[in-house]
């Protein structure tokens, strides 16, 4: 399955949710949890700037669908995110055994992006989702929306906001 001009729309609010976290003065990363029938269910952006660096909104999301839906819903719903899953993330995603995966950019565009900027290599390591969870569906990158990924990372370590 590929991504379809009709999930656009969903990937596009997580870049506007990375661009909120950005000026919050969170990493701009930003998901949204959708039902099977296209209902957005919940959302969220990274708020690692509380201190607490586990708070990226693809756990948030994990968590609050273990919390909320069914085994069977959480099968069917997909998580879109301006970025790919972090290990942290893709474990937490199949372990409450959610559906698919769409992400703007790739973990790999992201770290050759950040290395551009000189950005220090993050205390884990970057692996794709599929080398964390095996039997996820996953979909990305999306070059359409790509370079506003990249745009909103540069602006977060140049410290604009
Ligand atoms: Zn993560």
């Amino acid at each position: 399955m590929v991504v379809k001009d009709a999930e656009l729309p969903y990937l596009r609010r997580c870049v506007e949710l990375a661009a909120r976290a950005l000026e919050v003065g969170d990493e701009p990363f930003g998901s949204v949890l959708v039902g099977a029938g296209g209902t957005v269910l919940a959302e969220d952006h990274n708020r690692v700037a509380s201190g607490d660096r586990t708070r990226h909104p693809e756990f948030e999301l994990a968590r609050w669908s273990a919390a909320r839906l069914t085994p069977e819903e959480r099968a069917a719903a997909t998580v879109y995110t301006s970025g790919e899953h972090c290990p942290m993330c893709a474990a937490a995603h199949a372990w409450v055994g959610l559906g698919r995966i769409v992400y703007v950019a790739s973990s790999e565009q992201l770290s050759s992006w950040l290395a551009e900027l000189g950005v220090p290599a993050p205390p884990v390591r970057t692996l794709p989702i599929n080398g964390v969870a095996p039997g996820v569906q996953v979909e990305g990158p999306v070059p359409e929306l790509a370079e506003e990924v990249r745009a909103l990372h540069h602006r977060f370590h140049r410290g604009e906001r």
